[in-house]
């Protein structure tokens, strides 16, 4: 039952009631045992005695962040201590710079929470914070704070000039058999003929690829996430954390990850670590030994989230709707943190700036954004944005509509002053529009001018040139299969994906045509052929691919690498025409008529001709063109255009 995972009380009142049942139980058994009384109650009262000793001995578990760095924005910084009966010891530290000043005592005496001030003097280096109780001292934990590594690549920012590739860690590549089964995790086996079973992928099986991903033309990594998610079943997407500063040990090790994004780096790549502030999964250390009944949101009986985001923006919306949406559990196995308790607010900022510090991350995706609580995560943008102003941020908005997505962008024209602060959102409408375009039949709003009308919208929100459009992702059908398989109509999704405004995104495995749709998801999870040592077929060579999964990866990579020298498509504007003939065209171009990208988006059944004199304002004096793909040179006074074909032009 899913309400017996819900905690009443603290723990430590399950340990005090744990504690007594075991003293009566014990007075019984050792009154068995003797018959002499005396000797029976020197033997209960010492075993009382050391009873009651070890329930007031204070043992330090961990304190969070385990270490801090020096020169931080924000001097503000508190740890979070965890350990037995730890609010019954004094806590000292004595360090240039770093001033104490605050210990917060919470509902479980297992917990502290230590303000420090770390002030602009205070210099790298090392510290004891000494644990002391009744004036005896206890014991003491290094803290450290590091140097900020300052270094030109670290923190760069994703932007329209990437092109970001999502992967799941556990079923990419598997770099390191030792680590596929680690003891004393709850999932005990692997089992990769299930796809709800761990399959044995990791961070070295990403670093082995890299190469492979900077020839297709990627410059981004993103994984799902990479911290710990030690749960009994289907954890491998990594949505269900139970260690906020551990790298589950089946990808690696924290030095591992840090080990990744300097790779990436040195090969002129970049990464975007997944972060979730919504929820954890019922595993976490903390969800075990709640430091107090608010950390989650607690409802008298399980309550799950609507999953209705109209709630948040809708003017005509109950309170009772909007609090189920933003409080309701996502699902049983993944309790809903409190955003309005402010330790929480603390614990989950510090760890991902710690994380972005630490490793040199560039861009975060934010999980479930529309879920959190609206004011917490705008203050979490703005103390992000302090102290890495490179760093991009998106927020995960599955949701339907373009104005429901703009509502949750920072500076929308749409929600009434209130402010979010967030760059970027991942850009349903846009892959709602181009599916449309390939699969519709073409009407006024429908077919290639949903696309059209989708992207007519833009005026929604401050710059759009930061939402992440994708064609596919772990959540849903892969694209090869929404558009029936059918080559021509995968060929001008990659192309207008590629040419669109802001920064795309490919899903692992589409460029090699992989299929399957998202019922259940694990379908479109499955492991990237030859990942894995003995695989039958190796689809990281070209040796190892079809001829049309060959045409597929060639087409890709000819768009993708174009793009890295494309300044129209890094950072041009976009200028759309009305779709006439069912023929849509946009322009991607900087001031000079130069190196304008030209995308001519035919989706019928028949060849076209196209006319150009409607498209002086971008083509003027122009009179030739290059086709990226084919690499000929046309004429653009009259351009044919195939049947389900997207031509990508560039302007002499
Ligand atoms: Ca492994």
């Amino acid at each position: 039952m899913f309400s017996s995972i819900l905690p009443k009380e603290t723990n430590l009142v399950s340990n005090l009631n744990a504690q007594s049942n075991f003293l009566v139980t014990l007075h019984q058994s050792v009154s068995c045992v003797f018959n002499n009384t005396r000797m029976k109650n020197s033997l209960i009262l010492l075993i009382v005695l050391f009873l009651s000793t070890n329930l007031f001995a204070q043992k330090l578990e961990r304190i969070e962040p385990m270490f801090w760095f020096s020169g931080m924005k924000n001097p503000k910084l508190q740890l979070l201590v965890h350990g037995e009966n730890i609010a019954a010891s004094s806590i000292s530290l004595s360090y240039p710079g770093v001033k104490l000043v605050k210990i917060n005592k919470v509902e479980n005496p297992n917990y502290l929470f230590v303000d420090l001030e770390v002030s602009a003097s205070a210099k790298p280096g090392k510290f004891p914070i000494n644990f002391s109780a009744k004036g005896e001292k206890l014991f003491s934990y290094t803290y450290e704070l590091k140097n900020r590594d300052k270094s030109a690549n670290r923190i760069q920012g994703v932007t329209q000039k990437d092109f970001i590739y999502l992967l799941m860690p556990d079923r990419f590549s598997n770099g390191d058999k030792s680590n596929d089964v680690v003891q004393g995790l709850a999932e005990t086996a692997l089992n990769r003929d299930s796809m709800y079973y761990r399959h044995g992928g990791d961070l070295q099986g990403v670093i082995n690829h890299l190469d492979y991903l900077k020839d297709l033309g990627i410059t981004t990594v993103w994984m799902t996430p990479e911290i710990e998610n030690d749960m009994e079943k289907a954890s491998y997407h990594g949505y269900a954390a139970t260690d906020h500063y551990k790298i589950d040990p089946r990808y690696g090790t924290n030095e591992l990850f840090k080990k990744y994004v300097e790779t990436a780096h040195a090969k002129g790549m970049k990464v975007i670590k997944d972060i979730v502030h919504n929820h954890i999964g019922t595993g976490h250390w903390f969800f075990k030994d709640l430091p107090m009944k608010n950390w989650v949101h607690q409802w008298p009986k399980y309550t799950q989230t609507s999953y209705r985001d109209q709630t948040v923006m809708d003017t005509h919306a109950s309170e009772a709707d909007r609090k189920r949406m933003l409080d309701g559990w996502f699902v049983p196995s993944m309790p809903d943190l409190n955003q309005n308790n402010p330790y929480v607010q603390n614990y989950l900022t510090q760890n991902h700036i710690w994380w972005i510090e630490y490793a040199g991350i560039d861009g975060l995706r934010l999980d479930t954004y529309p879920y959190n609580d609206p004011e917490y995560m705008a203050d979490w943008a703005l103390k992000l944005k302090a102290e890495f102003p490179n760093l991009s941020v998106f927020g995960e908005t599955f949701v339907s509509g373009v104005a429901n997505q703009a509502y949750f962008t920072g500076g929308n024209t749409v929600n009434r002053g209130f402010d979010t602060h967030l760059p970027g959102i991942t850009d349903m409408a846009v892959k709602e529009g181009i599916y449309e375009a390939l699969n519709g039949k073409n009407g006024w709003t429908d077919g290639i001018n949903r696309l059209y009308d989708v992207v007519a919208h833009d005026f929604l929100y401050k710059d759009p040139t930061l939402n992440c459009i994708a064609l596919d992702n772990h959540d849903m059908s892969r694209f090869y299969s929404v558009v029936n398989e059918d080559f021509d109509k995968y060929k001008m999704g990659m192309a207008l994906l590629l040419t669109m405004r802001g920064i795309p995104q490919m899903y692992y495995g589409t460029e090699i045509l992989m299929k399957n749709f998202s019922n259940p998801d694990g379908l479109v999870r499955s492991d990237f052929p030859g990942g894995w040592e003995g695989d039958k077929k190796d689809k990281f060579i070209s040796n190892g691919r079809t001829n049309k999964e060959n045409e597929a990866f060639n087409y890709v990579k000819t768009l993708a690498n174009y793009r890295k020298n494309s300044m129209a498509l890094q950072s041009g504007k976009l200028m759309q025409f009305v779709p006439e003939d069912d023929i849509y065209v946009y322009f991607r171009y900087n001031n000079t008529a130069k190196g304008t990208v030209m995308v001519i988006s035919n989706n019928t059944e028949k060849e076209k001709t196209l006319a150009t004199e409607r498209f002086a304002e971008r083509i003027s004096g122009i009179s030739t063109a290059k086709n990226i793909i084919t690499n000929q040179s046309v004429s653009i006074k009259e351009i044919k255009v195939p049947a389900k074909t997207t031509l990508v032009l560039e302007l002499n």
